[in-house]
């Protein structure tokens, strides 16, 4: 059975004039006028518990775009159960079609659904227009058509045999049920959790962040339009520890498929361990947590090349992404024409309404971030090892707005430099040229994480000195480039170390992940 690799799908860029730009305009208008109730959804019922959460405008957080019901335990029980009546059809279902049911939502989400998915994405989670197009269109797409290639090739992928015996290797899903925990800060993460397993001929049962609730109904609602049976997915907002608390005591429960915090995880792995007797299979516990990227610069470097890296990788998305750029390390040398780009290029940023299409930074998702963030930032106004060159201010009064930050320090274990923020803030600390070797191991070592990283050289010999002293550093390792903006089907993203399980999202190793193999002998 062939299947054409896919491309990826084309960025737009929403010109002035363009199609695209006024059909994101209009959703965006039409989504702002009219607060929604999000309903929790199992088996396809939707079920208004009357316990509620709500959805705000980041950057404009007096703005309420919905008011979402929020799963008890009575509805985690419903959910399990219902992924388990859907389930036995579901696997049983000829593969293709499972595939087609994935490959019409592409279909719907590159055309009609664009602009909506966009446009939840842009006023729930506060991202760019750039960001959200990278995101919640281009990836989630690429998501669906590449794990539809993948599962091909994995189901093609057979045994030899022999005159005498037939040897057949059937790709059975696991026995029992997925639990999806999913991000606030990409809605095609959101998606792609449930999805991957459920292709794989798993029913799911999905825990969406309460931040992110807007933009992954509207994915509930597309996968219902694509055809998607109910029961398949099941979505239920919801608190993090009591929806695990129910899940994890299930007999049922056959994996997790994780991105969240280290600290999140964790506790995961270890109830999971507690209730290890009661399950009829081993689960599978797939994660990616938390991350602390770094870029490192050897003296021989275009300048440019670096500002624009640092300055990308660590503000987009207001640092938000787990690979984001957070801790960098200069050769005193090139500081001087470094920091005079950094400033320069920090001064045109616009920060301001994600709806506005020219902004390039919005606002932080919540107040809890802000605070969090606003501290570290405090934490360095106040410290003698450290410098704040570029940035520093907050401004929570429309929206949750910290200025991106860049805090430099003498200390090679400063408080910033070590510790995950998770917003726009940077740190920089200065090596001297000739502890180049030192350094390399400082970046090795400070952090317990191993997401994302750059290396930055134009010497080849070093570069390749550089690889291998950060060997175990990254799971998604960049050359004179951002460690941000993973592409599916080309970076394969997931990092090691306190970073995850390095079962890299959108490939052959994760869709593997969510089968239990039966090997079948016959002999004539
Ligand atoms: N894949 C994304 C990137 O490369 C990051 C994903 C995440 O934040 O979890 O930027």
């Amino acid at each position: 059975f062939k299947v054409k690799k896919p491309q990826n799908e084309p960025i737009l860029f929403y010109e002035i004039g363009s199609p695209e730009r006024t059909a994101l305009k209009g959703k965006l208008k039409e989504l702002k006028e009219k607060s929604i109730e999000i309903p929790v959804i199992i088996g396809g019922e939707e079920i208004y518990t009357g316990n509620t959460g709500e959805c705000v405008i980041p950057h404009n957080k007096e703005h309420k775009l919905a008011t979402y019901h929020m799963a008890g335990e009575e509805e985690v029980q419903k959910a399990i159960e219902a992924a388990a009546k859907a389930k036995k059809e579901w696997a049983e279902m000829p593969w293709q079609h499972r595939a087609s049911i994935f490959l019409k939502a592409a279909e719907l989400l590159a055309g009609p659904w664009r602009a909506t998915l966009n446009a939840a994405t842009m006023l729930g989670q506060s991202k760019t227009v750039y960001q959200a197009e990278i995101d919640s269109a281009c990836e989630l797409i690429d998501f669906l058509r590449f794990n539809t290639y993948f599962m091909t090739e994995i189901y093609n992928d057979q045994p030899i045999s022999t005159n005498e015996s037939w040897n057949r290797l059937e790709y059975r899903p696991l026995e029992g049920f997925v639990f999806a925990v999913t991000p606030f800060n990409f809605t095609a993460i959101g998606g792609n959790l449930p999805i991957a397993p459920a292709l794989m001929g798993n029913t799911v049962v999905w825990k969406p962040s309460g931040t992110a609730v807007y933009s992954n109904y509207f994915v509930m609602k597309l996968l219902k339009e694509a055809g998607l049976p109910d029961g398949v997915i099941n979505f239920i907002p919801g608190s993090g520890s009591m929806i695990g608390n129910e899940v994890f005591k299930n007999e049922d429960f056959a994996g997790v498929h994780f991105t969240g915090s280290t600290a999140v995880f964790n506790t995961m792995w270890k109830t999971i361990g507690e209730n290890i007797d009661r399950y009829k299979t081993y689960p599978k516990i797939v994660g990616e947590t938390g991350g602390k990227d770094f870029i490192f610069a050897h003296k021989n470097v275009k300048i440019n090349q670096l500002a624009t890296a640092m300055i990308r990788g660590a503000f987009e998305y207001q640092g938000q992404k787990c690979s984001a750029a957070s801790r960098v390390y200069i050769p005193k040398s090139i500081w001087s024409d470094l920091k005079d780009k950094l400033i320069q290029e920090v001064a045109t940023i616009k920060m301001g309404n994600a709806e506005d299409f020219d902004s390039f930074m919005a606002a932080v998702i919540d107040q809890k971030a802000f605070d969090r963030v606003k501290g570290y930032i405090e934490y360095a106004k106040d410290a003698d090892d450290a410098d704040i060159i570029a940035g520093g201010g907050c401004d929570d009064s429309v929206g949750y707005f910290v200025e991106p930050t860049i805090i430099l320090t003498t200390n090679p274990h400063f408080k910033t430099i070590k510790e995950e923020i998770f917003g726009p803030v940077l740190t920089v600390y200065l090596y001297d040229d000739e502890d180049f070797e030192e350094a390399l191991k400082i970046c090795n070592e400070s952090t317990p994480y191993g997401l994302t990283g750059s290396i930055f050289s134009q010497d080849r010999s070093v570069l390749i000195k550089m690889e291998k002293a950060l060997g175990q550093a990254a799971g998604n390792f960049y050359i004179n480039d951002k460690p941000t903006g993973a592409v599916v089907g080309q970076q394969p993203f997931g990092g090691a170390r306190a970073s995850g399980t390095n079962d890299k999202a959108g490939s052959k190793l994760n869709l593997l992940r969510w089968t239990s193999p039966r090997v079948i002998k016959e002999t004539f």
